[in-house]
């Protein structure tokens, strides 16, 4: 047992957002999770809202970033996630999007097993093999490196002693130079930097999931024990885990609301247990 267990106010998350997504996305959040967290959790997005910012106050960040999805864009949201990070004083910078369900009890857990000083970055690699790209910001782009990268649509952690390091390639607007030297979104220039540039190798974990994987297949018992969980397609393509519980699909079509109130039963929403 460490003598100076991590707490919750040690954590910065980023939920990366976008105007039109504050009803359909960040309202379950804020219904969910986030009220785990509120205040450790900003939102990082690219419109006012007056609705939002009654709810959040100043953790809501109107990054003035387009709110275009484009490579240019989504790096300059990332950008001033770094630097309200780096300004917060927190031990561990965690980057979420606004379709992940941050599982809060398993992430201090996670991150409780690593120390902030040292050089962290954890998360998921959305393939199975590194990425290669042109080396444009050490060399003249005529050799090519390989590295791993966290996707980002399943949240990744980074340590304040990693963080700081990456400052001459991250902070105050040199995420989204680096990001056009070498012409990658934002996750992967986040591990370009931290593997290419710093030779910090990433730690891969499993606990981490986007909906780029097949979510159906996560084993229904093990749900609560992971970091973080995402869903995608609602629609014909639907690929939500598969949890049963208080809620049916049509209830509660990404499964949040149940796996909620699984973890949290006492939650005034959820259904009462019966009445004895
Ligand atoms: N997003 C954004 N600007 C946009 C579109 C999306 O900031 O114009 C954010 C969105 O809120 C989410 C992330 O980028 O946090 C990924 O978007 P989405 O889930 O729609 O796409 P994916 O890449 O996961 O298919
Ligand atoms: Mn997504």
């Amino acid at each position: 047992r460490p003598r100076n267990p991590l707490e919750l106010k040690d954590i910065f998350i980023a939920v990366k957002t976008t105007r039109k997504y504050h009803k359909s996305r960040l309202d379950l959040l804020f219904q969910t999770w986030v009220s785990k967290a509120k205040e450790q959790t900003f939102i990082f997005t690219d419109g006012e809202d007056q609705e939002l910012r009654r709810r959040a106050g100043a953790n809501v960040i109107n990054t003035n970033c387009s709110a275009a999805h484009t490579r240019q864009a989504l790096c300059c949201k990332m950008s001033v996630e770094y630097d309200k990070f780096i300004e917060s004083q927190r031990k561990w910078f965690c980057h979420m999007d606004d379709d992940n369900y941050v599982i809060v009890p398993s992430l201090l857990k996670l991150l409780s097993s690593y120390h902030h000083t040292q050089d962290v970055y954890l998360g998921r690699p959305s393939l199975d093999h590194p990425i290669e790209a042109a080396e444009r910001v050490k060399s003249d782009g005529s050799v090519s490196v390989k590295f791993w990268f966290a996707t980002g649509g399943a949240g990744f952690c980074i340590s304040r002693g990693l963080a700081l390091k990456m400052s001459p390639w991250a902070s105050l607007g040199n995420f989204i130079s680096t990001a056009e030297k070498i012409r990658l979104p934002d996750d992967c220039t986040m591990g370009y930097i931290i593997e290419a540039l710093l030779e910090v190798t990433l730690t891969h974990t499993h606990l981490f999931h986007s909906h780029l994987e097949n979510l159906q297949r996560l084993p229904t018992d093990t749900v609560l024990e992971q970091v973080t969980l995402s869903y995608g397609g609602f629609e014909n393509r639907k690929n939500v885990i598969s949890i049963g519980g208080a809620f049916s699909l049509v209830e509660d079509p990404s499964r949040f609301k149940t796996v909620h109130c699984l973890l949290y039963p006492e939650t005034g929403w959820c259904p009462s247990k019966g009445h004895h």
